[in-house]
Parts: structure tokens; C-alpha cells; sequence
């Protein structure tokens, strides 16, 4: 597939899904694709189905429409996910996947193995939202589009800070931010403004983090009677394991907390020697090599365990060779 136009020729019906718990990158592509649909494909009936994304990509055009459950039954000509590493990662739509009569899969997950009828995945891409615009014709890409693409980018780049940042993600931000959105606004109030709530909770992990394996591993964690207590939950979260990596002398960052009693979500970063990516896919997860996740069960003690076994691996084992 070189253009999106490949899979809208003749469609009428189009789903589009993202992962679950969406992240910048997933809401920016899932709603770049259906600003762009609906603005260039007026015969065409197009819906995006999300979890609940945070108020802080209410900047984007049209978020209202997002359905955050399944509607019905619904039967698609073309289901397409965006940021989407594997198919138990969809959210919400898994029956109206199964029954599209087609399927495409747009992403840059590096575990992804492709799950789709046609797999459009970029494994050293920075963002789905890079990804996807180089499926666009640009002519057709307005504000609504741009900023959307722009805001997916800036939040897997962490604002063009991560390695995955490439010449393309800087010309491609560059022609985005000639469509005269407000960048610099979407960039504060989507990716660095905290609440006084999220800063304080920050400040706790930081302050309760465990360093290992002579300062390279660091570990933050929230349990779900201190999340409790604060009155946060995974979506205020964000942010976080990114200042543990940024700790010096640090390779790997890991940060978990608890969703569930005994169930816990697992994010992790590194700084280029361990392939996070492995870890994460080891226990079901995954993710980029610099960024991963997954999710396990067991008391905190246990997670901690059996997920620095597998860094210790990499970092003390692998390197000694
Ligand atoms: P996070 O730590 O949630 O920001 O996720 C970092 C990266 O790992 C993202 O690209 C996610 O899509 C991916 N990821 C996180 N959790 C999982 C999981 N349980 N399964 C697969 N991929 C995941
Ligand atoms: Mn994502
Ligand atoms: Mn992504």
C-alpha cells in the first residue's frame, strides 16, 4: 500500500480502532484517519471507536464523535487500526474487526507481527501518526488533520526528544506546523501540564524509587490503596517513568502500578543497551525497543522479581559476553 486512497476507493463503511487505554499517539492517528476521511470522503460513513481518551487531546477536531463503546451490530466494508502492536491489544470493536470485510493494520510497533488482511507497519517509525500521514496526500491534509497528526508525534517522540526522532519526523512536524495550528499550546496542555495532584504523585514514586543493579535499573511503583488515596488512576499517570529514566547513571526504568488488586500494569524505558521490547514480549507484552509495556499478576514484589530477572539479563549477562 503506498496510499490510503488504496483501501477508500469504492468502500462506503469504515470502522477505525485503536489500543486499548489510548495514548496520544493512538488518539492522534485514529482521529487524523477520520478527519481525513470525513473532510475528503464525503460518501463514505466512517466511525472511530475508542476507550474514553483523556480531556487532554480535547484540542482535537471532532473528539466528541468518538464512540466509546460498540454500537450495535455493525458490519464494515474496512476496519483499519491504527497503533494497534496486536490484535488482543483492539479496544472495544474486537466482533466488528472479526466481521469487516476487510482489514488493515497501520503501525510501527516492532512486535507486531501483523494481524490484518493488509499490514501497513513501520517498525522503525517514531510514531502511527508518522506512519499514517505518509499514506495521506497532502493536499488534502487541513488544520484538523495536521494538528492531529502533530499531536500523535509529539507524544511518542516525547516532544522530539527520543532517539526514534528521525530527519523525516523533524521535515514532516515542519509541513504539519504550516497548516498554522497552535503548537506550542498542544504541546503544553496535551504533553507537559500535570495537575497539582499528578505532580505531588510524581513526587511520591520519585521519592520511593528503588535503584538496582549498581544504579542502571531504576523502579518506581504506586499501589492501588495509595492510588486510592490520592484519587488518581492510570490515566494520570503519564509522564512519570519518562522522569525515571531520565535519572543519571540509568539504563532501564521501569514503573508499575495497580490497576487491580495483584494486577499490575508494567511500563518500561530504556536508554539504547537493553531491548525493552523483549522484556515486555517475554511476559505477553510489548512494544519499541526503547519503550514497552505489559501487564502482570502476582503481589508487586513478585512483578518487580520477575520482570528485573529479565532486564538483569540483558544488562549484567548479555553485555558481559
Ligand atoms: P506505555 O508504557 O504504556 O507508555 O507503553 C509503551 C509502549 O509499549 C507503547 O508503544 C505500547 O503500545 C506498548 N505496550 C504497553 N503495554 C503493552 C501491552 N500490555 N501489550 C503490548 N504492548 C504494550
Ligand atoms: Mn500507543
Ligand atoms: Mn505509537
Amino acid at each position: 500500500m503506498n496510499n490510503i486512497s488504496e483501501v477508500l476507493d469504492g468502500v462506503k463503511k469504515v470502522g477505525i480502532g485503536g489500543h486499548i487505554r489510548p495514548d496520544g499517539d493512538c488518539v492522534g492517528s485514529c482521529m487524523a484517519l477520520y478527519l481525513y476521511i470525513k473532510n475528503n470522503y464525503p460518501e463514505i460513513s466512517v466511525k472511530v471507536y475508542l476507550d474514553s481518551p483523556k480531556p487532554v487531546f480535547d484540542h482535537i477536531d471532532r473528539i466528541g464523535e468518538i464512540h466509546t463503546e460498540a454500537d450495535g451490530d455493525q458490519e464494515f466494508d474496512l476496519f483499519v487500526t491504527c497503533d494497534v502492536s496486536a490484535r488482543d491489544r483492539l479496544a472495544i470493536v474486537d466482533r466488528y474487526f472479526d466481521r469487516a470485510k476487510k482489514t488493515v493494520c497501520i503501525d510501527h510497533h516492532i512486535s507486531n507481527t501483523g494481524f490484518a488482511d493488509v499490514n501497513y507497519i513501520k517498525g522503525d517509525v517514531s510514531s502511527c501518526c508518522e506512519v499514517l500521514y505518509g499514506l495521506m496526500d497532502k493536499d488534502k491534509v487541513d488544520q484538523s488533520v495536521a494538528a492531529a497528526v502533530y499531536t500523535g508525534m509529539i507524544h511518542d517522540t516525547g516532544v522530539f526528544q527520543y532517539s526514534s526522532t528521525s530527519p523525516e519526523t523533524m521535515r514532516i512536524a515542519g509541513e504539519l506546523m504550516k497548516t498554522g495550528f497552535e503548537f506550542n499550546r498542544i504541546i503544553d496542555q496535551s504533553f507537559y501540564e500535570k495537575t497539582y495532584l499528578q505532580n505531588q504523585v510524581m513526587g511520591r514514586v520519585l521519592a520511593e524509587s528503588i535503584l538496582l543493579m549498581n544504579g542502571t535499573c531504576i523502579i518506581g511503583y504506586l499501589r492501588k490503596k495509595d492510588m486510592d488515596f490520592y484519587g488518581v488512576d492510570g490515566k494520570d499517570l503519564d509522564g512519570i517513568v519518562s522522569q525515571l529514566r531520565l535519572t543519571k547513571g540509568v539504563e532501564v526504568a521501569m514503573f508499575l502500578y495497580e490497576m487491580e488488586t495483584q494486577t499490575f500494569k508494567v511500563s518500561l524505558r530504556s536508554n539504547g543497551n537493553v531491548d525493552v521490547s523483549k522484556v515486555a514480549v517475554y511476559f505477553g507484552g510489548g512494544g519499541h525497543t526503547r519503550a514497552a509495556g505489559c501487564d502482570l499478576q502476582g503481589s508487586m514484589y513478585d512483578v518487580i522479581n520477575n520482570v528485573t530477572r529479565e532486564i538483569y539479563r540483558q544488562i549484567c549477562l548479555e553485555t558481559e559476553k
